[in-house]
């Protein structure tokens, strides 16, 4: 794994930064799909988990999550709005998309997802995890959250952009896949509250780290007029 910031380590990942995880000094940030769990575990080796929480509960973030509660006896942190996905795990949280029938969420439905684990911790706006503090960020899901830290500017922004085309694995700035994302209006108002931190380092659950404020509002703002 990479330090970014200290304390702030994004986990090896194959394809390198397709689907990310981080640890935030002892708290594990997304784990994942149930492919990544020995990648993810060889990873961890024997250190101490004093948390795993998501940033969102699709399969690709929580797909190795209950392997890891139980394998390192920690809790499980989720966004108040996701508790009942990330609960229930498995392939529901696709139905519930855009367009389930449409052929990549259910290729992902049957490939990503893990079991579901009870949720030890809702999470809100303003609540403490690690050294970072909550922000609600909804939209890709109901319950997305993303993790800040003002001190160095640093953010965890989940899915709220990508910086990866995740279907080429091409590097950029894109909005998540409507196909993926319930609420698209909503995920733009998470994505301008977001680049309006002006972050000196963003962090995706797609993509390559990112050191350019400007360059995140400029394409913040470049939606708009399209
Ligand atoms: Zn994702």
């Amino acid at each position: 794994m990479r330090e970014r910031a200290p304390g702030v380590h994004q986990l090896v990942s194959f394809p390198p930064n397709a689907i990310n995880s981080y640890l935030l000094g002892d708290v594990l940030v997304d784990s994942g799909t149930r492919l990544d769990r020995p990648l993810l575990m060889r990873q961890l080796g024997n250190r101490k988990l004093s948390a795993h929480a998501l940033t969102h509960a699709h399969g690709d973030h929580q797909g190795s999550s209950h392997a890891v509660c139980e394998r390192f006896e920690c809790p499980f942190w989720v966004g108040a709005a996701d508790v009942e996905d990330a609960e229930a795990g498995g392939r529901a949280v696709y139905a519930k998309m855009p367009q389930p029938l449409h052929q990549v969420p259910r290729l992902y439905s049957y490939m990503f997802p893990g079991p579901g684990h009870p949720v030890a911790r809702q999470l809100r706006e303003g609540d403490t995890v690690a050294d970072f503090t909550v922000l609600e960020t909804p939209g890709h899901s109901a319950g997305h959250i993303a993790f800040w830290r003002e001190s160095d500017r640093v953010l965890i922004a989940g899915d709220v952009f990508t910086n990866m085309n995740v279907m080429t694995l091409m590097p950029g700035l894109h909005e998540p896949l409507d196909i993926f994302t319930p609420d698209p209006a909503r995920n733009r108002e998470s994505m301008r509250r977001l680049a309006a931190l002006k972050p000196r380092l963003t962090c995706f659950g797609h993509g390559a780290p990112l050191r350019d404020p400007e360059r995140l509002q400029a394409f913040t703002e470049a939606l708009e007029s399209r």
